[in-house]
């Protein structure tokens, strides 16, 4: 069991070198190198990361590693190849073909799956490792065995949707970030970071994807107890976009030290759905923004968000308090 293990995982390492060495020293790799470059990324950044590539070709792993002793069936169970019929017959080709591979790797740095972008256009854009015994999805966060250092220092995590946005970062100086894998932040996940830090910093990007993502995430990050808040980026960019057009400067001054805490920002985009100009609107918006303010735990929260209304809306505190009380006891 545990030698099939390790069986397994010298076969994830074996293939992320060879990406590797394809992306970094072959003519392979000239035109992902030449891609890489253009988005900004630095050789040193490919070395940190391990970055690869795997050539345009259903028959480039498979060979390869056979030679080096992996069967198909072990291949197979960790996602580098994929199994179909042909006349009767089982056939392999690789999983993989013409993408940029980002190892994915475990608390103790090895290998145990890939994400994978095509180069330029194309689709799907992003291919991952399927679930296998070395890589449980759900459980996992990007980078954290590289961040985990950076984390506990500083006591912030910084949370990002994708590998593209925590190398970027990380070329910025940003050594805190992590990234779930295409999919929404899970409990577990928000455990884990937890067991690192209070404090995370939801750096999503600046579309209705990431917008809903937010404020999903949020709500998963406050059940596991974190103090949550929110960066904020212009409209339309993601923080690997952002870096590249304002600078690393920027994006830390800017975005990350200006992150918002998490009722601020339920407030702020609640306000977004109502015409503020009119009354009636007005007064709705308040009560469903005292609704959010009454779920916080502490009273001196509460008092500061509600002082901010009763000053923003020219309402007095004692209205919006009774109101808070009224929607208190209706929760009790
Ligand atoms: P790029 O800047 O290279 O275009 P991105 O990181 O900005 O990519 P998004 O489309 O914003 O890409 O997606 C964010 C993340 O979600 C990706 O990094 C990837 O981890 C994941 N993801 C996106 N699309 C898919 C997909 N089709 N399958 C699996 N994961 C995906
Ligand atoms: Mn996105
Ligand atoms: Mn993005
Ligand atoms: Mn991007």
């Amino acid at each position: 069991e545990e030698r099939h293990r390790l069986h397994l995982l010298q076969a994830m390492d074996l293939a992320g070198r060879l990406y590797h060495h394809l992306l970094t020293e072959t003519d392979h790799g000239k035109e992902a190198r030449e891609y890489l470059r253009e988005r900004g990324i630095l050789p040193e950044t490919m070395a940190q990361f391990q970055i690869g590539y795997a050539p345009d070709s259903y028959h480039f792993l498979h060979p390869f590693m056979k030679r080096r002793g992996f069967s198909e069936e072990v291949l197979a169970e960790v996602g580098l190849i994929s199994e179909r019929e042909r006349r009767g017959k089982p056939s392999y080709f690789d999983r993989f073909r013409g993408r940029i591979m980002f190892p994915i790797q475990d608390s103790q740095g090895r290998v145990i799956a890939f994400g994978a972008r095509i180069l330029g256009d194309g689709r799907p854009k992003y291919l991952n490792s399927p679930e296998t015994t070395l890589f449980h999805k759900s459980h996992f966060l990007y980078n954290l065995h590289r961040a985990r250092k950076g984390i506990r220092t500083k006591e912030q995590a910084v949370l990002f949707e994708g590998y593209m946005d925590v190398i970027a970062a990380w070329q910025a100086g940003l050594t805190t970030g992590v990234a779930t894998l295409g999919t929404a932040l899970t409990d577990s996940q928000a455990r884990v970071i937890r067991r690192n830090t209070e404090e995370v910093v939801i750096c999503y990007d600046s579309d209705s994807a990431g917008f809903s993502a937010t404020v999903r995430g949020m709500d998963v990050l406050k059940q596991a107890e974190c103090i949550v808040k929110v960066a904020q980026l212009p409209d339309g960019m993601d923080p690997d976009d952002y870096i590249r057009v304002r600078g690393a400067d920027a994006f830390q001054s800017e975005v990350i030290a200006q992150a918002v805490p998490f009722t601020a920002f339920k407030l702020e985009s609640l306000k977004k759905e109502f015409n503020l100009r009119d009354t009636d609107d007005r007064m709705s918006y308040l009560n469903q923004a005292v609704n959010i303010v009454a779920e916080l735990p502490h009273a001196i929260e509460r008092d500061h968000y509600l002082r901010r209304l009763s000053e923003e809306f020219r309402v007095s505190l004692d209205a919006l308090k009774q109101e808070q009380r009224v929607v208190a006891s209706k929760k009790r």
